[in-house]
């Protein structure tokens, strides 16, 4: 492209830009639509794709997190930003995180950690507002879930007790049911036996077929008659 087609060309691009600037004006300007809001007045809406820190989901039927301290995500994570610790808790069989330190000024928002999540309890957050004045961008993940989890530990001794109970009612069936069938079945194999034993005790009066009168040998066949040979009579010669 020469030079005035350089010009040509860039003298193009500019009217498109301003073809756009000046309708979106227009738009804003007739009220049509807003491209700008008035923050911190008005809040953004996000779109549903929008990624931000990654924080603990709060479950509905237990009102918390369900971290269970597998260390999953702390063993994925390449930028090396996640570091908990928590294990056993008194009264239930669940494990439980206690802390859920995360360095966010390392992490990239990878997601391996969501992934890699046995219990689905990590998340992208939608907060936006993280701007700070220094690098040390900290959080503690399960602080404020601290004050649920003496609830949960109730709610959870529960709900295991509940699913004991019925598990063992289950292994209860499982065996009665077990042993009926058994039962059932040397029933069967005690009758088919006396079945057996009857039928060898009985006499065997049934007629049995006439034997098959063997047939007679066959003639020997009559031999061949003798065929008489006739004597020829020899001619006397006439006595000269
Ligand atoms: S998003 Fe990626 S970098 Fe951030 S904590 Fe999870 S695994 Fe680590
Ligand atoms: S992978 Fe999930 S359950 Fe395991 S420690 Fe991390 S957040 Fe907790």
């Amino acid at each position: 492209m020469g030079y005035f087609g350089k010009v040509l060309s860039g003298f193009g691009s500019l009217l498109t830009g301003m073809r756009i600037t000046f309708s979106q004006f227009a738009k804003t300007f007739f009220g049509r639509k807003n491209v700008t809001l008035q923050y911190p007045k008005e809040q953004p809406k996000l779109a549903p794709a929008f990624r931000s820190a990654i924080k603990l989901i709060r479950f509905e039927e237990t009102g918390t997190h369900d971290c269970v301290a597998c260390k999953a995500c702390e063993r994925i994570c390449p930028s090396y930003c996640i570091k908990l610790s928590g294990g056993k808790v008194e009264g239930i069989k669940k494990k439980r995180v206690a802390e859920f330190e995360m360095d966010f000024s390392l992490c990239s928002l990878c997601g391996l950690c969501i992934d890699a999540c046995p219990t689905d309890t990590l998340e992208y957050s939608k907060v936006y507002e993280e701007a700070g004045y220094n690098r040390d961008w900290r959080v503690d993940l399960v602080a404020e879930f601290r004050e649920y989890e003496a609830e949960f530990v109730e709610k959870q001794r529960v709900i295991e007790e509940k699913a004991a109970t019925a598990k063992k009612a289950k292994a209860e069936a499982a065996k009665k049911a077990k042993e009926a069938k058994k039962a059932k079945e040397a029933e069967k194999a005690k009758e088919a036996e006396a079945e057996a034993a009857d039928t060898a005790e009985k006499p065997d009066t049934a007629e049995k077929p006439p034997a098959l009168e063997a047939k007679p040998a066959k003639a020997d066949a009559p031999a061949k008659a003798e065929v008489p040979t006739a004597e020829v009579p020899t001619a006397e010669a006439p006595k000269s």
